[in-house]
């Protein structure tokens, strides 16, 4: 039964209120930060709202703030207009969340606040970025040139505050969002005035059933087209990028625009060797810029460059805005130097795609690796291996792995865990005393045996190097 609570004063303010919801009954499911901020902005709008977390902890602040519970299991469908959906929680693989099916069977829809947002976004300009790795830098780097030049903007999504946490959004803002596989199932009318597909491969199978299914989600990203001349940035370097730029520039009314890291892209953007070609075939060397290193990094600038170009922003701006992004933790983030020893945290390559580009950019690397494999194999799936002297190895993957790199004779120490992990590759670092070795914290796996999630993983391996850098023991 749902039990409806006065709000209690105090409640923290939704920054952006769902009007397009008033007087609707809505199911709010999974309360992490995301749908906590999802049931304020409803609640403000005037919908009645109900919410629900498997977790009773995770129920705890929504008692905190007097927000109405229901048990989802114990909802009549019939009389509710929607289900909003935390993109964790499963809407159709391994198998649908009970709530999400009962909703679905009684012709409800099932929504997340990206479709909210869009609902509510007041003639605001949205850019989607999505794709298998480089979202989030792409995304903030879109964020950054955009507000270089002058423009206002904001970046929210699967990076930074869930989206309804924003500020107000007024037609005169940009909103660059970032937007997971999740996310995207979880759209129905949302549209994107500049969408952005930079790659795709094997990633969150469990949750999509196969890649197929993976990226049919990802495409969601080009569902409806948002005015008369939609824009589509499109990463051209895999085959699945390729076909839906050839798909899309068959339809009309979109303008597709191709970015590579790797061949000429016929009226797109494309980086070669750092040498960034744009639509007029100027050319800007863009190899030196410290955060966007590698070529994987180049197709992520190719994207920013699309998207900023859409602003009529010049191509010299952009070359000077990129200059001064400072780059994201967690991500090839040089930590310290100590002596002669390089400390690079690169705790959000969590599958083997994302690792191989630290290998391919670093060289005499201490490789501290492991956790949980998405990948069987993983090991000898990555390229470069050839730039590791020595592997630590923690976490559940660890055995696992280490056969693979005993078999390519690379050395092994099994760690356990990440402190010592670190401990023993400073140690091996110092003893082998090479000119510019690197510890490097690429662990090509998931962090949820050990840690609740990357960025936790990658501040403490920050934490223990700094410590060890001011010369305290880890
Ligand atoms: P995402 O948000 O998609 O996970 P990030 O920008 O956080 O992507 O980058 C995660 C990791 O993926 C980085 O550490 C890097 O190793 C790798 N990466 C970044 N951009 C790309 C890209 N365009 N192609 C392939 N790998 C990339």
């Amino acid at each position: 039964m749902l039990v409806f609570q006065p709000l209690r004063l105090g409640r923290p303010t939704p920054m952006i209120s769902v009007q397009s919801r008033q007087f609707q009954q809505i199911a709010v499911l999974g309360l992490g930060t995301s749908g906590l901020a999802t049931a304020r902005a409803l609640l403000s709008g005037g919908a009645e709202v109900s919410v629900w977390d498997d977790d009773p902890n995770a129920r705890k602040e929504a008692l905190n703030e007097n927000i109405a519970l229901a048990n989802p299991a114990t909802i009549d469908w019939a009389k509710q207009d929607a289900l909003v959906l935390s993109p964790g929680v499963p809407l159709t693989h391994p198998t649908p969340h009970p709530a999400a099916a009962a909703a679905r069977a009684s012709g409800k829809p099932v929504i997340g606040d990206i479709e909210l947002l869009f609902e509510n976004a007041s003639g605001a300009k949205l850019v989607g970025v999505t794709g298998t790795n480089g979202k989030s830098t792409t995304s903030a780097l879109i964020h950054h040139v955009l507000q270089f030049a002058n423009i206002t903007a904001q970046i929210g999504g699967n990076f930074g505050p869930p989206v309804l946490s924003l500020d107000p959004v007024l037609s005169t803002t940009t909103v660059v969002l970032e937007l997971s596989s999740y996310q995207l199932d979880l759209i129905d009318k949302a549209a994107f005035d500049v969408a952005v597909f930079l790659n795709l491969t094997p990633d969150h199978l469990e949750r999509h059933g196969d890649i197929d299914g993976y990226a049919k989600a990802k495409k969601r990203i080009f569902r409806n087209p948002r005015g008369a001349q939609q824009v589509a940035v499109i990463g051209v370097d895999d085959d699945y990028g390729m076909a839906i730029a050839s798909e899309l520039s068959e339809k009309d009314g979109w303008n597709v625009i191709r970015v590579s890291a790797c061949q000429e892209t016929p009226n797109g953007i494309h980086v070669i060797d750092g040498f960034l070609t744009d639509q007029e075939g100027k050319s800007f060397d863009v190899s030196a810029i410290g955060p966007l290193r590698g070529k994987h990094n180049w197709q992520n600038v190719a994207a920013a460059w699309a998207v900023a170009r859409t602003y009529n922003i010049t191509s010299e701006k952009i070359a000077a805005s990129l200059k001064t992004f400072s780059g994201l933790p967690h991500r090839l983030e040089t930590v310290a130097k100590i002596n002669n020893i390089g400390f690079v945290n690169d705790s959000k390559a969590t599958n083997v795609e994302a690792t191989s580009h630290a290998l391919a950019l670093l060289d005499d690397i201490y490789w501290i690796a492991g956790g949980v494999a998405k990948e069987i194999q993983l090991a000898t799936a990555l390229p470069h291996l050839n730039h590791v002297r020595h592997a630590y190895l923690i976490g559940e993957a660890a055995e696992e792995i280490a056969l693979e790199l005993e078999k390519i004779r690379i050395p092994v120490t099994h760690s356990g865990d990440l402190y010592t992990a670190l401990k023993e590759a400073h140690a091996d670092a110092v003893v082998d005393d090479l000119p510019s070795p690197v510890v490097l914290l690429s662990p090509a796996c998931a962090s949820f045996d050990q840690f609740s999630n990357f960025e936790q993983r990658g501040d403490y391996f920050r934490r223990l190097v700094l410590s060890l850098a001011a010369g305290h023991e880890t």
